[in-house]
């Protein structure tokens, strides 16, 4: 059994089929890349992943259970995080206190946490993610003054104080400096190494095909390749959606 199945999903918008009978399944500890031109339906995979959208029809499993119709809330308490495609910090607290709002996200996770631990032992894992991610020498700043990269950063840490099995990550190196590109991967390989599942959307070639051990690449809503990175970015299907000018081939 794999950690998480999409199978056969498909979402419709109005005329717009974002996704087309869509299957994906990830191993625990993987590290997945999702590639593909815009518009190709990725974000909108994760939406239904995550339960932001419901898919039309199709099954999602995580860890053998379906997460199909729960909120999103409960999909997160189940060990199932997310970061967006646009970083989405509180601006006004600080980089600490994101962190610690990261583990409102967890629901009886956290209550469970909170009966087992003291505060002060969340405050220092509060402190060891931000450690982890580069940023604890920013801890009692307002999340607003931070660039946008270290904003993206602080995602990633408020993400991990929920303790998620798998992350979605939804474009992170977008708008990030090369400086801070680095630091992520760094971050994002340590975080794998501790066990949690890595799922990311990246435009970024060279990055997702050096984090990735296996990449499945979609467009027009269908996974067109599946495979190694190298596979994958060398895949006639994948040049031609993301070079090509004719239609794509009806290779699956
Ligand atoms: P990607 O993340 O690969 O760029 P998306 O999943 O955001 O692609 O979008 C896939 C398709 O679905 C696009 O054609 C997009 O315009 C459409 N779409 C996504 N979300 C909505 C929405 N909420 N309402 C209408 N159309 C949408
Ligand atoms: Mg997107």
């Amino acid at each position: 059994m794999s950690l998480l199945e999409v199978n056969d999903v498909t979402k419709s918008f109005g005329g717009v089929t974002a996704l087309a009978r869509v299957s994906v399944s990830v191993e625990a500890g993987e590290i997945v890349g999702l590639i593909g031109p815009n518009g190709s339906g990725k974000t909108t995979l994760f939406h239904c992943i995550a339960g932001a959208l419901a898919p039309d029809s199709g099954d999602i499993r995580f860890e053998g259970r379906s997460l199909v119709g729960l909120a999103p809330a409960a999909i997160c308490s189940r060990g199932v995080g997310r970061t967006f495609q646009l970083a989405r910090v509180f601006p006004t607290l600080t980089a600490l206190d994101n962190v610690l709002a990261g583990q409102s996200h967890r629901g009886e996770r956290m209550l469970g946490a909170m009966l087992r631990g003291s505060a002060a032992a969340v405050r220092r894992r509060a402190h060891e993610l931000l450690t982890l991610v580069g940023l604890d020498a920013l801890a009692g700043e307002p999340a607003g003054e931070l660039s946008y990269g270290q904003q993206r950063l602080l995602e990633l840490a408020a993400v991990l104080m929920g303790d998620p099995r798998v992350i979605l990550l939804d474009e992170p190196t977008a708008g990030v400096n090369p400086v801070l590109v680095e630091r992520l991967l760094v971050a994002l390989r340590e975080i794998n190494g501790r066990g949690v599942t890595i799922i990311l959307i990246e435009h970024n070639m060279e990055a997702v095909t050096s984090l990735s051990g296996r990449m499945y690449a979609l467009a027009m809503g269908r996974t067109i390749a599946e495979g190694t990175p190298q596979q994958v970015r060398d895949d006639p299907a994948v040049l031609e959606a993301y070079f090509g000018t004719g239609r794509l081939g009806s290779r699956r």
